[in-house]
């Protein structure tokens, strides 16, 4: 499989890397470059898996445009295991939640580079791009205490980190929405905060423009209707703290 450009007007493209670990043990992760003209962004590049080869593929993509940011939506292994030697091997800043700087450098921070890892405030941000504002959403409690996404208002590409993640099936842009539902769900169900967490989220991006969501995991939606569909699906599901008390009970034999 080679890399998906998700979006590409000469001057800014958005491009899903190929999948460099198809099967096996690791769940499936997605990790996503955007280029605008001189500087470029990886957001959640992955684990040690992968490493190598999303890092070079990084590379042949920017060419002589430079790495400029490293995003991490949360804290998770397939997200930012391989931190260190992105940070040791290109000049970009890494941004991640503030809640989770005391906690990465344990997967092996070298002391030298951990000033160049920044706090995104719980708010939010807006990282510039060489010129293009794109803009870091709170998503806390989907999954992650401290869990962001980013919108690219150039591309109008949602990335949803966890949100939207699917597993197990064979495609990559999702056609049939109802029956992409069972990919989804059981993961959602058991990860997502709650009901009142992902209305918010809801009620926050329905006022994007926006073309494409694109998860870390699984196939991503395309157009209006799909769009429009998966944030309606979100803003009605319930999971987590919803249903997580009635397993409250002392295990016994
Ligand atoms: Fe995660």
């Amino acid at each position: 499989m080679a890399n998906t450009v998700l979006f590409d007007d000469g001057e800014h493209r958005n491009i899903l890397l190929e999948d460099f670990d198809p099967g096996g043990a690791a769940v499936q992760a997605n990790q996503h470059v955007i280029v605008h003209d001189a500087q470029g962004m990886i957001l959640d590049p992955g684990g040690h898996k992968v490493y190598s080869k999303a890092l070079s593929e990084t590379y042949a993509l920017l060419g002589d445009s430079q790495l400029r940011y490293i995003f991490f939506s949360h804290q998770d292994p397939d997200i930012v295991a391989a931190m260190n030697g992105w940070l040791m091997t290109t000049d970009a800043d890494a941004y991640i939640s503030r809640l989770w700087m005391r906690f990465v450098p344990h997967f092996g921070l070298d002391h030298l580079l951990s000033e160049r890892l920044k706090p995104i405030p719980d708010e939010g941000m807006l990282l510039n791009l060489n010129g293009v504002e794109l803009v870091i959403l709170p998503a806390h409690f989907l999954h992650s205490t401290g869990n962001f996404q980013v919108y690219d208002p150039v591309a109008k590409v949602l990335y949803s980190g966890d949100l939207g993640a699917s597993l197990g099936m064979d495609y990559l842009k999702v056609t049939d929405f109802d029956e992409h539902i069972a990919y989804m769900e059981v993961f959602h169900r058991r990860y997502m905060a709650a009901n009142v967490v992902m209305k918010a989220w809801a009620n926050m991006v329905r006022q994007l423009d926006i073309e494409i969501i694109a998860p870390q995991h699984g196939a991503y939606f395309q157009g209006r209707e799909m769009v429009a569909r998966f944030i309606d699906w979100c803003a009605d599901f319930h999971c987590g703290v919803d249903y997580i008390t009635e397993l409250y009970n002392i295990p016994s034999a």
